[in-house]
């Protein structure tokens, strides 16, 4: 959550940290801001998107060859031109941005308020600023040693980059739980929540760990620990192109990744699953071998999209494993005292590799002897590092806020870390593997052909657009698409929907259904689907409107509805990774139909990095 950018060098950085704010709008849009140093320290700031911010500055002085800039996602403090940052001290000397939430700051602000501090916004942002300024004077230091002391009176998480009007080459910055990466250039360097803002310029980036901090000229970057130990930066090489973060032609983020799934999941797979020879190659996965055919327990932690990945894993993992498995919300078990024993497996499941609550939790499990494994998409993200192996997602950089992509992906992967480990402990047969490795293969071109065909979907989105509520409904491995199935709509309409466990209707949410109530019932063949079909008569017979995902050709299913959506016939503990294509679409579409802002839904970011 929030996006921060800074540039130091040659060029003008004012048009680099505008585009690069751009790039990161999806990670909060509360509020946008920039401060630019050179002959005078000068903040701009705008609540609202990136746009505004551009519209309310075109007659101002915006030259000066080191700036910093901030889109918001408001934690402390109402989305207002107030609360936005760049944050100015007391004095006017520093300028400030954050992404994260300092949680002691109300004690700090009783300690800068006794003083006599006066405070320009409710954040908590402004706080840590005058404290780190409160601490220069005090002590008479540098800035870095203050915000060296201040970081050491903090709880909570941040990544703070901050411009000395006396220093206008410099920007230092400092992270503890939340990301920052810093591009390389040629007498200039970058500074970005993720590499977006700097693709163009460098592949040569540093990803800041956390209790490190930075001080960056045009010349140098000097890293340092919170002990002023001078640390050497570790320079890696990004592989992302820059078409990976463009809409290519698409209206929107959402719609080209939804259309990008094809390709998505085949990266995933490449290399990796080889049907004719049965065997599937994960390298993480069999540096620990032996732990794995020894686990009695998987404990699979994630949040929102990625938990609903990890809930269809646990059936697939049942299936194929015979093991033991729990899914986790991260928030939940990070605050709980949940039993891990040494030797249990903890996969970790993240599109970006920062989720905060995620990490903490592996934190947790990772100090109690639990052997980490990580299913992320960013590499080299906090989470992939911090794990003790894991796999990649490789679905390529994900803007849309709501995850669709990234969540095929990690069905992908994890349905491949299940075939693997099955295939270590024994516990499944070489014909069924193979079997299953060659539909796992196919799937690609079935979504391929899901999505030659939207025309039907379009129409439902608009004879459904107006309904106030929905409910989803599948059982088995199509009860965490339904639940998927449901957040999308959430998400991306603002309409209330609900996912059910479809034989779980008659404890409860059967009292909602009535002629205006749209239920979308997740009916592919499976081992459910005549008990799925009761349960379409039962919402028939109490006059819902049936909208059913059916394979192709089944009548008895598509008898049963008021609309369909038809998808290829595929085994069933794969057939999530089709099902959610047309949810995917339809709440889409729904959303485009409702007027929303459907790459970035209200109230929501991504990433995110706060708790
Ligand atoms: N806590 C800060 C605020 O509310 C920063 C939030 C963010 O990460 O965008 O302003």
């Amino acid at each position: 959550m929030c996006g921060i950018v800074g540039y130091t060098g040659g060029r003008d950085a004012y048009p680099i940290v505008i585009k690069g704010l751009k790039r990161l709008e999806y990670r909060g849009y509360d509020s946008t801001g920039v401060a630019l140093a050179g002959p005078s320290l000068r903040v701009y700031k705008k609540k609202g998107k990136v746009a505004s911010l551009e519209e309310s500055i075109v007659r101002k002085e915006l030259g000066g060859s080191t700036g910093i800039g901030h889109t918001r996602w408001a934690t402390h403090g109402e989305p207002s031109d107030r609360n936005a940052h760049p944050h100015l001290s007391a004095s006017g000397q520093l300028a400030m941005i954050h992404n994260g939430i300092i949680e002691n700051y109300s004690q700090l602000k009783q300690e800068l308020l006794s003083k006599g501090y006066q405070f320009k916004s409710d954040t908590d942002t402004e706080v840590l600023l005058n404290f780190i300024e409160e601490i220069k004077h005090n002590n008479a230091c540098s800035l870095e040693e203050a915000i060296r002391i201040a970081l050491k009176r903090v709880t909570g998480a941040y990544v703070i980059l901050l411009i000395d009007q006396d220093m206008p080459d410099t920007i230092i910055a400092a992270r503890k739980g939340s990301p920052l990466v810093i591009g390389v250039g040629q007498g200039e360097h970058f500074l970005g929540s993720d590499a977006s803002p700097m693709l163009e310029y460098t592949k040569e980036v540093v990803y800041v760990n956390d209790y490190e901090l930075a001080i960056v000229k045009p010349q140098e970057l000097v890293l340092k620990n919170l002990g002023n130990e001078r640390l050497t930066p570790y320079v890696q090489k990004l592989d992302i192109e820059l078409a990976a973060i463009e809409k290519g032609g698409y209206e929107h983020f959402m719609l080209k990744e939804i259309f990008e799934q094809p390709k998505t999941i085949f990266d995933c797979l490449r290399g990796r699953l080889h049907a004719e020879d049965g065997t599937i190659t994960l390298s993480g996965i069999e540096q620990h071998s032996e732990a794995l055919q020894k686990a009695n327990r998987i404990v699979m932690i994630a949040c929102g999209t990625s938990w609903h990945a990890g809930l269809t894993a646990e059936y697939i993992f049942e299936e194929c494993c015979r093991l033991n498995v729990e899914v986790e919300y991260a928030s939940e078990f990070r605050y709980r005292n949940p039993v891990i024993h040494p030797g249990d497996i903890v996969l970790a499941i993240s599109q970006s590799g920062e989720t905060a609550d995620t990490l903490v939790a592996i934190e947790n499990a990772k100090s109690k002897g639990a052997i980490i494994l990580g299913v992320v998409n960013v590499v080299g993200s906090s989470i992939a590092r911090m794990s003790h192996a894991g796999a990649y997602t490789h679905a390529g950089p994900e803007i849309g806020v709501a995850s669709t992509k990234a969540f095929t992906a990690q069905l992908a992967v994890l349905t491949m870390i299940a075939f693997k480990i099955a295939q270590l402990r024994n516990s499944i047969s070489p014909e069924r593997l193979s079997l299953l490795l060659h539909e796992l293969e196919s799937i690609p071109a079935k979504v391929e052909k899901i999505l030659s065909n939207i025309e039907p979907i379009q129409q439902i989105a608009k004879q459904y657009a107006q309904a106030r509520d929905f409910l989803y409904l599948g059982r088995g491995y199509n009860f965490p698409i339904a639940l998927e199935g449901a957040l999308k709509l959430k998400e991306i309409s603002y309409i209330h929907a609900e996912g059910y466990p479809a034989a779980e209707m008659k404890h409860g949410p059967i009292a909602l259904v009535d002629d205006q109530l749209p239920v979308v019932v997740v009916a592919t063949k499976d081992s459910y689907h005549e008990k799925v079909l009761s349960n379409m008569q039962e919402i028939r017979a109490r006059k819902g409107r049936v909208i059913g995902i059916v394979t192709e050709e089944d009548q008895a299913a598509i008898e049963l509805c008021e609309a369909y959506l038809a998808v290829p016939a595929a085994d069933e503990m794969l057939a999530p990774l089709l099902n959610v294509i047309p949810l995917q679409l339809l709440a889409y579409y729904i959303g485009i139909e409702k007027g929303c802002d459907v790459d970035k839904p209200r109230n929501l970011a991504k990433s995110v990095t706060v708790e």
